[in-house]
């Protein structure tokens, strides 16, 4: 081929490129990609189509020619990737503030477990959902990993308000809220993966609730229906001593081994808390690729204990962060999780170098996307994966003086900070406003159910 053709063809495939229809431009911000290399643009350039990043690097003067179907000017702001909540019972936004100050025993069995019988219907778990929804975006999150009832209720309010979410119809022994046995809501996870399996914002899992409520018979069969339909799966393990013991003195063996000979852990199975681990189970963690979510907040209001990070990530378990329910934590803010993490670990240790602020923001994007097998579609700004991104204002007098955004967002900034948030190439809250949603109305239904709720149960 001779070299005018060559050029020739260089000036069509050029041409070409500038005829793809750019949706959305996001341009002038400060972009901390997080991808493996932590590459920043400062200022960065991000060009969505559909629900993809098109393109991303710096903001220079060839921008200017770009054409777009919209430019969304970030001058001084700073970009990351919207962050990912490995752990959530939405719904529960309906119980916030109700039985503080108990064990988790005692929390669920004489407080959560009752009220659910009472209150828990799709209208309140629609509702309840909606609620953590706009708490969870307004402080910077994109997806987030739900384990609940009336799960097909958090798909509408997921898909009603712009959410990426992961769902799973909680797996227990006896009956929830929304089943009357463990294996019709196993059933039930199979019609929901049919039902959503082609939905962009909504993927399925197997939700088992905990070692102590999934007997071997159905953690079996979780772990299989989780295999055939090659989707993700979760539950709680190891959370409280007590867990430990009564798992022990049952079937003589630590919940980790007691799910592993099971068949239930694997590279896409996430175990929420992890406090009490041994040597053992860390292997068998390590060796099955189980990712733990460390639920700091929830663990320190429960009195439960706290996860050892460094024990984990020297075997090379990732280690994500999820925030749990509203009613155990009690805030949905995945900004306010992290920087948690950061100090509560720097306690245990009475070590400062345990975390650095980059390693934990991957632990609150890309560690929980890669738990879930999402990792090369989420958790970093890259060309080809989806367009989840969370702007930030750096104007409060805590962002001064500005030396390193890590730093800022690890240790000082606030979860109202977030100023936007594009979900699968959506704008889902701009400048701090959800255009798809009527929160005044929401907010209106959610006081009338908790007004109900206190009436019922006597409370001020
Ligand atoms: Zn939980």
């Amino acid at each position: 081929m001779d070299d005018s053709r060559i050029g020739s063809r260089f000036y069509f495939i050029a041409k070409m490129k500038d005829q793809i229809p750019i949706d959305l431009v996001v341009t002038g911000a400060k972009i901390l990609t997080l991808d493996e290399h932590f590459t920043e643009y400062d200022p960065g350039v991000i060009h969505i189509i559909g629900n993809r990043i098109h393109h991303i690097g710096p903001d220079d003067a060839a921008q200017q020619a770009v054409k777009a179907r919209r430019i969304l000017h970030a001058d001084g702001r700073i970009i990351i990737p919207a962050l990912f909540n490995s752990h959530n019972h939405a719904g529960m936004s309906i119980f916030r503030g109700l039985g503080n100050d108990l064990s988790l025993d005692g929390w669920l069995n004489h407080f959560i477990w009752p009220a659910e019988k009472r209150f828990i219907s799709p209208e309140t778990v629609y509702i309840g959902s909606l609620i953590s929804m706009m708490e969870m975006i307004r402080s910077g999150t994109g997806t987030f990993s739900d384990m609940y009832f009336f799960e097909e209720e958090v798909a509408r309010a997921a898909d009603k308000i712009g959410m990426r979410a992961i769902l799973g119809e909680g797996v227990m022994d006896f009956p929830t809220p929304s089943h009357p046995a463990a294996f019709a809501t196993l059933r039930h996870t199979r019609e929901m993966f049919n039902e959503f399996q082609d939905h962009p914002l909504i993927t399925i899992s197997v939700a088992a609730h905990a070692p102590y409520t999934c007997s071997p018979d159905v953690i079996r069969k979780a772990a299989e229906l989780a295999k055939e339909l090659n989707i993700c799966s979760n539950i709680h393990l190891s959370e409280t001593i007590k867990e430990v013991e009564t798992i022990t003195s049952r079937y003589g063996k630590s919940p980790a081994k007691y799910l592993s000979d099971l068949g239930f852990l694997g590279p896409q199975t996430v175990a929420h808390h992890g406090l009490y681990f041994n040597d053992e189970d860390l292997d068998i963690l390590a060796e099955s690729g189980t990712t733990t979510a460390t639920i700091t907040n929830s663990n320190m209001k429960l009195g439960s204990g706290s996860l050892q990070l460094k024990k984990l990530t020297k075997k090379g378990i990732h280690v994500s962060i999820g925030t749990d329910g509203p009613a155990s934590n009690n805030h949905q803010s995945m900004i306010r999780e992290l920087q948690e993490v950061a100090r509560v670990q720097k306690v245990i240790y009475q070590d400062p170098t345990v975390i650095t602020p980059p390693e934990l923001l991957k632990m609150a994007t890309i560690n929980g996307a890669q738990g879930y097998g999402m990792g090369q579609q989420l958790g970093s700004l890259e060309v080809g994966k989806l367009a989840d991104i969370t702007i930030i204002d750096p104007g409060g007098p805590h962002w001064y003086p500005p030396f390193d955004p890590y730093n800022t967002i690890a240790y000082a900034m606030h979860s109202g900070d977030v100023e936007s948030v594009i979900i699968n190439g959506q704008l889902v809250m701009e400048q701090r406003v959800f255009p798809n949603i009527d929160e005044e109305e929401i907010l209106d239904q959610f006081r009338k159910i908790s007004q109900q709720i206190r009436q019922e149960i006597h409370q001020p």
